[in-house]
């Protein structure tokens, strides 16, 4: 795993998503940083969530095809394959995703291979380094036997980890199962435990419209600009400065930086291009992140929200990574499927972590603890209510038996759950750890009116095909035998990162 001593970023311009004149951008950025695919290449895009409801959440489908043109331009020996992969937002089939965000008819033209990463096996990659979260980690076959990686984010805000760019994108390398591990005030290091699986070696961010203030919903800004590089820390350290904030404040550079995959600071990396990083400043002036606690998030809304520390509190007062953060993205992608939807939200009353002091409930308001950690002691409207934890600690959850939600399980769970809410009048208890989006988005429609984005007549036929679809594949995986593959499957991913010269920090 090889880290460049002096990484390159390149700013270009490109004011529009035209494939042709992506297409020349990326192939001049990859002879300026002398880079030729090689054996198999797999591109791995941030398709999280696509149209109609996430218009701007996704590296978008001409910026692959340039990105697959100057690929193939800048072929020396014949490829392996040339392929697209990625796992879009758990619970949802990625072949949603990929429809609504127009891929299938790009991968039709370029006539490059496509993999649903929850589909495939997915293979086992030890790691040894110091401050790991756990020994292993699953990742999709594709993406452990690529020989040239390349890394297509979207640029983003992100409400758990400040930013989404390119180090962050490897969320959308692991499945359900192994993606939800460690998804939780630790984040950030999963975020930084999963660079051991691969580097780029070439990354191009889709910046022409970035995305500002959330990651699902974020509202679209035009910042004009394609970003290229070939060291992801180095290009995330740019695109932080682009938009104001210190690269080592966002916790899974630091960790990275830290842990020897790159520089941060301008002194050591070559920026350059036909934009001067004042010019992507001065576009990116005042760009929203969306790092924003829940209550404050919430307030002015029907919805109250009390957020006391997650497990290990010496190490963070709030659980940034996981519950408070998915019902922000839940409400959001209501609020964009349904206009009434805050009107609709009748008062509820939503708590998390070891929260300590009063919840203000009247009588007739629902109140919903949420997440595993979730621990309270007191009276609501006069009864006396006690909510154990039962969060699990980290070292408890084996990868082997880690199992995905699935939607429509979910679906009849938390209806039943709220019902008997409702008859019982007692609080409602959503564990998991984290409880996802979709689990929390179906808690907000179990109690409103508000549209159920996934049986509503605009999604439901096309959900349900790719979902039997999704399903058809993974049953067929499992009659051709084991799922996963053993330790040591992969011989590449693992390794500590290695800088061929030192990168010395000016910052240090
Ligand atoms: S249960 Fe939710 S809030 Fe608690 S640690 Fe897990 S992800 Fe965080």
């Amino acid at each position: 795993m090889k880290i460049p001593p002096r990484p390159k970023v390149i700013l270009r311009h490109c004011d529009t998503y035209d494939p042709g004149k992506i297409r020349v951008i990326v192939r001049e950025a990859m002879e300026e940083l002398g880079l030729s695919p090689r054996g198999r290449a797999l591109i791995k895009p941030n398709c999280v969530a696509s149209k109609p409801q996430f218009p701007h959440a996704y590296t978008r489908p001409e910026l692959l095809e340039g990105v697959i043109m100057a690929l193939r331009d800048r072929v020396v020996e014949p490829l392996e394959e040339l392929a697209v992969g990625e796992r879009c937002g758990i619970t949802v089939p990625t072949r949603f995703a990929f429809e609504g965000a127009d891929y299938y008819p790009m991968f039709k033209r370029t006539g490059v291979k496509h993999y649903h990463f929850e589909e495939v096996p997915q293979v086992e990659i030890p790691l040894s380094h110091e401050g790991r979260l756990r020994d292993f980690l699953f990742t999709p076959e594709p993406v452990a036997k690529a020989d040239f990686f390349v890394n297509c984010p979207k640029f983003k805000s992100h409400p758990w980890t400040t930013v989404t760019f390119s180090m962050k994108n490897y969320i959308g390398i692991q499945d359900d199962r192994h993606r939800l591990i460690d998804h939780d005030h630790r984040l950030d290091e999963k975020i930084a435990d999963l660079q051991y699986i691969i580097q780029p070696e070439l990354i191009v961010i889709d910046a022409i419209e970035a995305g500002e203030g959330r990651m699902l919903t974020p509202k679209p800004r035009h910042l004009g600009l394609v970003i290229i590089g070939n060291c992801q820390l180095a290009i995330d350290a740019v695109g932080c400065r682009i938009i104001g904030i210190d690269p080592l404040s966002v916790d899974h550079l630091r960790l990275a930086h830290e842990r020897g995959f790159g520089p941060v600071d301008l002194g050591s990396i070559e920026v350059s291009g036909d934009v001067s990083l004042e010019e992507a400043q001065r576009r990116a002036a005042g760009f929203e992140v969306g790092l924003i606690r829940v209550e404050k998030y919430f307030e002015g809304t029907h919805i109250t929200a009390y957020a006391g520390p997650p497990p290990e509190p010496e190490r963070t007062d709030y659980c940034w990574g996981g519950c408070p953060g998915a019902i922000e993205e839940a409400i959001e992608i209501l609020r964009q499927f349904d206009a009434d939807c805050d009107a609709k939200m009748p008062r509820l009353h939503v708590v998390f972590g070891a929260y300590e002091g009063p919840i203000d409930a009247a009588p007739n308001e629902r109140v919903v603890f949420i997440g595993d950690c979730a621990r309270w002691q007191g009276e609501i409207a006069g009864k006396p209510i006690a909510i154990e934890s039962l969060y699990k600690h980290r070292r408890t959850k084996n990868p082997y038996s880690a199992k995905h939600d699935d939607v429509y399980e979910k679906m009849i769970s938390v209806t039943a759950k709220f019902a008997e809410a409702a008859r019982s009048k007692a609080p409602v208890r959503l564990t998991g750890c984290p409880v996802s989006v979709a689990e929390q988005v179906l808690a907000l429609v179990a109690v409103s009116d508000i549209k159920n984005p996934i049986t509503d007549p605009v999604n439901a036929i096309k959900f349900n095909k790719h979902y039997l679809a999704w399903r058809g594949a993974t049953a067929l995986q499992r009659l051709k035998g084991q799922p996963y593959q053993v330790a040591g499957a992969c011989s590449r991913g693992g390794a500590a990162p290695e800088v061929t010269a030192p990168a010395p920090s000016a910052e240090e």
